[in-house]
C-alpha cells in the first residue's frame, strides 16, 4: 500500500501491513453482506482467488480508514520516520507478541517490526499502545536519550532482573511523558498506575524516601537518559543470590516464557553447545526450560540455526536487548 506521508518528504519510512492483519481486521468486523467478495469465491485458481481476496480486503481496509489511521499514527513520531527505511505491521495473536522491535543492517538501514492483535484495530486501542511502542523507538533515536546500538546478551538470573527493572523505569518514562503529551488519553494514566506497582514491588529494596525521590526524577519533565536508567537498573542491591531463579512459573532465561517444567542438568548438558551458539554467556547452571533444552538439542543434532526463521535477534535488534 502506498503511505500518503510519502508527500512529507521529511517521512521517509515506507509503512507496510501483512496480509494476515488487514484479513483478520476485515473478519473482525463481523459478518456482513459483500456481493463482490462472494463472487470470489466462483475463481478457480486457488493462487488467483487468494490473491483477489487479499486485493479485496485492502480495498476494504483502506476504505474503511484503517491504513490512515495507522499511518497517523505513524506520523506522530516524525522522528521514527526519518530514521526508518521501513516499518511492517504485523498480526499476532499472543499478547506477549505485541511490541515493536528495531533492526539495524550492515549498512546502518532501520526496519521496525510491530506485532499487533487484530482486535486493537476495532476496539480502537491500536493506538495508545502504538504511541507507547513509538515513544520507546524515538527514544532509541533521540541522541539526547543515548540509547546503546549494541549490547551483549547475558541470559544471567542478575542481568534477567536488571533489564526488568530497566524495562518498569523506561516504561515509567514513557507513559509519563505521553500523559504529558496527549492530557485528553485515559490510557496513559491507567499504564502508569500499573507501572507504578511494578516499581514499587521491583524497588522494594530503597527506602520509601529514596524510592518517590527516584519516582519523581524518571517521571519528570526533564527525562533521565538511558545511562541514568542503566545506572538504576545496575543497582547492587537485591542483585546477589540470584544466581538460580528456577521457581516454578519463573522466567526461562532463553524464551523468556514462564515455566514450571524446568530442564534436568542432563537435558541442559546435551543443548547447552547449541544454546551457547546463541547466548555465548548462558551456562547450564542458569537453567533453562524444558522445551528449550530440547529445542536446542534438536538443532544441535540436525545442525539448522535456531533463529532460521527469525531475523538475527543477536546482532540486529537492540531493542529485544534491553526491553
Ligand atoms: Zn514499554
Ligand atoms: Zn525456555
Amino acid at each position: 500500500m502506498r503511505p500518503p506521508c510519502r508527500k512529507n518528504r521529511r517521512c521517509a519510512v515506507k509503512i507496510r501491513f501483512d496480509r494476515d492483519l488487514i484479513e483478520a481486521a476485515y473478519l473482525s468486523a463481523g459478518p456482513r453482506e459483500d456481493l463482490d467478495r462472494e463472487e470470489l469465491y466462483d475463481l478457480r485458481d486457488e493462487r488467483e482467488r487468494n490473491e483477489a481476496f487479499g486485493a479485496h480486503h485492502a480495498r476494504w481496509f483502506r476504505k474503511a480508514g484503517f491504513e490512515a489511521r495507522l499511518l497517523g499514527a505513524f506520523a506522530e513520531w516524525p522522528r521514527v520516520g526519518e530514521n526508518c527505511e521501513e516499518a511492517v505491521l504485523r498480526r499476532v495473536r499472543n499478547p506477549a507478541d505485541e511490541f515493536a522491535e528495531l533492526f539495524r543492517n550492515r549498512e546502518g538501514l532501520s526496519r521496525v517490526g510491530v506485532g499487533l492483535r487484530a482486535s486493537r484495530l476495532t476496539d480502537g486501542s491500536y493506538l495508545p499502545f502504538l504511541r507507547h511502542e513509538l515513544a520507546h523507538l524515538d527514544d532509541m533515536f533521540d541522541p539526547g536519550f543515548g540509547y546503546p546500538g549494541e549490547v551483549p546478551r547475558d541470559p544471567s538470573p542478575a542481568a534477567q532482573l536488571r533489564r526488568e527493572r530497566y524495562r518498569i523505569l523506561w516504561d515509567l518514562r514513557g507513559d509519563s511523558r505521553l500523559q504529558r503529551r496527549f492530557p485528553d488519553a485515559p490510557d496513559f494514566s491507567k499504564a502508569l498506575a500499573r507501572h507504578r506497582s511494578e516499581f514499587e514491588r521491583v524497588f522494594s529494596f530503597m527506602d520509601l524516601a529514596e524510592r518517590e525521590a527516584l519516582f519523581d526524577e524518571i517521571t519528570s519533565e526533564t527525562s533521565a537518559p538511558h545511562a541514568r536508567l542503566w545506572e538504576v537498573a545496575c543497582d547492587p542491591r537485591h542483585l546477589r543470590g540470584r544466581e538460580s531463579v528456577e521457581a516454578p512459573g519463573a522466567e526461562c532465561p532463553l524464551c523468556r516464557f514462564s515455566t514450571f517444567q524446568w530442564a534436568s542438568n542432563e537435558a541442559r548438558e546435551t543443548a547447552a553447545p547449541a544454546i551457547r551458539n546463541e547466548f555465548p554467556d548462558w551456562r547450564p547452571e542458569h537453567g533453562c526450560c524444558e522445551r528449550c533444552a530440547e529445542v536446542y538439542a534438536a538443532v544441535r543434532s540436525s545442525a539448522i540455526p535456531p533463529t532460521v526463521l527469525l531475523p538475527s535477534r543477536l546482532s540486529q535488534s537492540s531493542r529485544v536487548l534491553l526491553q
